[in-house]
Formats: structure tokens, sequence, C-alpha cells
């Protein structure tokens, strides 16, 4: 995505007729209708969600209309789940820049997330309070499905071609082995606890601290190196629709994504979410908190529900029909041909945790109304001297003109620094 040197001029350069067919392409697929329903089993009060069907991208304008689904899973209490769920969205929004037509918000969305992600981590820190939580927010608008994650709370994406597939990547450091890198190399330490006698017992833990997951908001009584930075996928699906499925680890530990998502096939969305919590309680008991929200996303022509194909077999020609495309940026003939084909388009996928790769080195939107540039982070305006760009210090800094955007605050540019382990944390409680 990101494009070097000499952008605004070259942004003029786009072909008349590839905006024209873009535009085209756009019409003949007419908005998806949205079905939905969520289902919980509390067992701590941890566990929070959001649904909020009438976000506007333009305000005032109904035909700009987006969806937001998200589940939140707190740990060590319910404040940063909390928090979370009240905040994330507007500082997710507020790193978007004003007046972007559909397609170039779509296109600015995951650095937002990014943005949005890391600054509800640090305001929430300055609160002083120590609970964390886990994060997956999903924004539907129209075809195109945005997925932001750090933790473990999984969503998943039924096609009803007989294809599930992760939009969310697991942080979760007894079962991804980048992270356990990642963390190791920012000056953690991960173990098992050792209980009296030296045994060694339970999941994979992160010193200090001991919390299971290498990704979260809030957590600051554990290691910078547990780190606010999601990962991201965008899709856009073919006019059959799908069902997503987003739930917390009450689910997942009981149901693998086939499971959860063959148990509820069928089902209207306020039934299939139930279905789901039914059946993790039923194979594992109610051991966690338990939430469940599931989204049909349904071609407008259909009645009120997904087109019911045959339950998913173990087919691999319809798994392989679940072409993956990188389509973005690609315009080779065969990838065209291929997505007319393609049940998914995956749009964009980044789950690195380095800010300077995830914020990108387009600078036109650094800067705000009153002309300043901002943080791309916290969105604060930056006197001309105070500016640190994301690419200062870095490899890429050999590359990348180091005053090139986007640019971050002192306090941004400190937290960066202790997320890659090139500062002591400071800030921490004892
Ligand atoms: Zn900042």
């Amino acid at each position: 995505m990101a494009s070097g040197d000499g952008r605004r001029g070259h942004q003029d350069l786009v072909p008349l007729a590839a905006l024209i067919s873009r535009e085209m392409k756009n019409e003949k697929m007419e908005k998806p209708t949205l079905k939905y329903g969520c289902a919980a089993q509390s067992k701590k009060g941890e566990d929070y969600f959001l649904i909020k069907t009438d976000c506007l991208r333009v305000p005032g304008n109904p035909s700009s209309a987006f969806s937001v689904f998200a589940v939140f899973d707190g740990h060590n209490g319910n404040a940063a789940a909390i928090y979370t769920r009240e905040n994330l969205l507007g500082h997710v929004i507020g790193a978007i820049p004003r007046g972007l037509g559909r397609e170039d918000w779509l296109q600015v969305l995951p650095r937002a997330l990014v943005a949005g992600f890391v600054k509800t981590d640090k305001e929430f820190q300055r609160r002083g309070e120590t609970s964390g939580t886990t994060a997956t927010f999903v924004i539907v608008d129209g075809w195109t499905v945005t997925v932001a994650c750090v933790g473990d709370s999984r969503c998943i994406l039924d096609t009803q071609g007989g294809a599930v597939s992760n939009l969310t990547v697991d942080h979760r450091l007894e079962d991804n082995v980048e992270e356990r890198e990642r963390v190791t190399a920012s000056g953690g330490e991960v173990g098992r606890l050792s209980i009296f006698g030296g045994a060694e017992i339970g999941p994979l833990r992160c010193w200090p601290g001991g919390l299971c997951l290498s990704r979260s908001i809030g957590d600051m009584d554990v290691g910078e190196f547990i780190v606010p930075v999601p990962h991201v996928k965008q899709v856009k699906l073919s006019n059959v629709g799908g069902r997503l499925i987003i739930a917390s680890d009450g689910i997942w530990d009981a149901l693998s994504s086939e499971a959860a998502a063959r148990t509820c096939h069928g089902l209207p969305a306020e039934l299939a979410a139930r279905q789901v919590v039914k059946e993790a309680l039923r194979t594992r008991g109610l051991k966690d908190d338990t939430t469940c929200i599931v989204v049909d996303i349904i071609p407008p022509d259909s009645s009120s529900s997904l087109p019911t194909s045959p339950p998913p077999k173990k087919q691999n020609k319809l798994r392989a029909l679940l072409l993956r495309i990188k389509s973005r940026n690609s315009s080779s003939k065969l990838s065209k041909k291929l997505s007319a084909v393609a049940v998914v388009e995956e749009l964009f996928e980044e789950g690195s945790a380095m800010l300077a790769e995830r914020l990108g080195t387009d600078d036109t939107a650094a800067q705000s109304t009153s002309g300043l540039f901002m943080c791309a982070v916290c969105q604060v305006d930056l006197a001309p001297s105070e500016g640190i760009s994301v690419h200062a210090g870095s490899i890429f800094s050999m590359s990348l003109k180091p005053w090139q955007g986007p640019f971050l605050c002192g306090d941004c540019r400190n937290k960066k620094d202790a997320m890659e382990g090139k500062r002591p944390s400071g800030v921490k409680v004892a």
C-alpha cells in the first residue's frame, strides 16, 4: 500500500478508465442486508461486546452507513474492556482524514485501526488501572469486511460454500511462534508457571506479568512488549454473501472454527449465536465468559437469510474455490480473471507489531485543518520542531527520509520504542 515519493503527483495519474470501471463495478454490487444476533453466558463478568449499525462515514448521509461489531474479553478486572468498548471506535474514526470518498476511506481504514488501538491503550494506561482486554473489532461496509484484533477473540468467515476461514490471528504465546519470537526479541521471557518442586504447569506465559496473550489493550503492569498493535485483515465478499462469527475464547477453547460454523449452519443469525454458545457449553461446560456475535451478510435480492447450501463437507474442490487474491495494486489480467470467480477477495492483511511498517509512508493525511502536523497515533497537533518521523532511527531510515511522515509526538515515540524493546520500560508499576 505504501506508494513512495511523489505521491501527490502520481495520484493525478490514475487512468480515468480505471476509475470509471471501478465505479461501475461498485454500482453493480448493490449493498447487502445485515442480520445479526448475539448470545453470551457470563462466568466472571469480563466479556463485553459492541453492536452499532448506524455509523455514518459522512455525517448526515444515510447512504454512507457502516456497521461495527466487536468483542472485548477482559482480564484482571473489567475496566479495560469497558473503556475500550466506549472509546475504540471514536479513536479509529478520529484517525481517518475528513472528506474521503468510500474507496479511499476503506483504504486508510487499516492504518486508522492501528492508530486507534494504540491510542486507546495509551489513554487507558494513563488512568493507572491494571486490567487488560482483547479486542476483536469488525467493520462491515457493504461487501467489505475489515477486522482488527489483539488477543485471542477470533472472527471467522463462513462463505456458505463450505469454506471457513479465520479473519484474525490468535495472539496466544502457546500457539503463535512468531509472537513468542517477537516478545523474546523485545526483552520479554516466555515460560510456564513453576510450582513447588520445579514442575511447570499451564500454558506459555510471558514475564514479567505472566500473561498468556502477546497482544492486548491495557495491561500496564506487564512488559511493554505486550503490544496493542492489531492484526488487520480486509476482505471483499462476492455477491453470495457470508456469515461472520465473532466470539471470545469461551467458544474457541471448546469449538474449532469449522465446528462453530457447522453447528449453526442454516439457522438465522439470532438462533445461530445462541446455538454456538449452547454447543460450546455442552462440550466444555461454563469454564469462562462466553460471548458470540453472528453477522449474516445477505445479498439484497434474496429473502431474509443466507442462501442455504448443503452443509459443508470435507471437499477439497469447494475449499479450492476460496481463492485468496492480493488484488489491491494488482492490475494483471490473470488476477482480474481470478477475482471474477473468487468467493472472497483479499484486499489487505498485515500483522507486524512495528509501527513504522503499519503507519505507512503516506504523509498526505498528517496535516490537520490548522495546517499543523499531527501525531499519527494520538492526533494531537505538533509544532514544526516537535514531530519525530515514525521512520527516524529505524532500519527504514536508510531508504526513506527521516523527515518524511507520518509523524509521532514525543509520547507516542517513547511508546513505540518501548514496544520494540529499545527503551527500558519506565512507566510500569512494580
Ligand atoms: Zn502521539
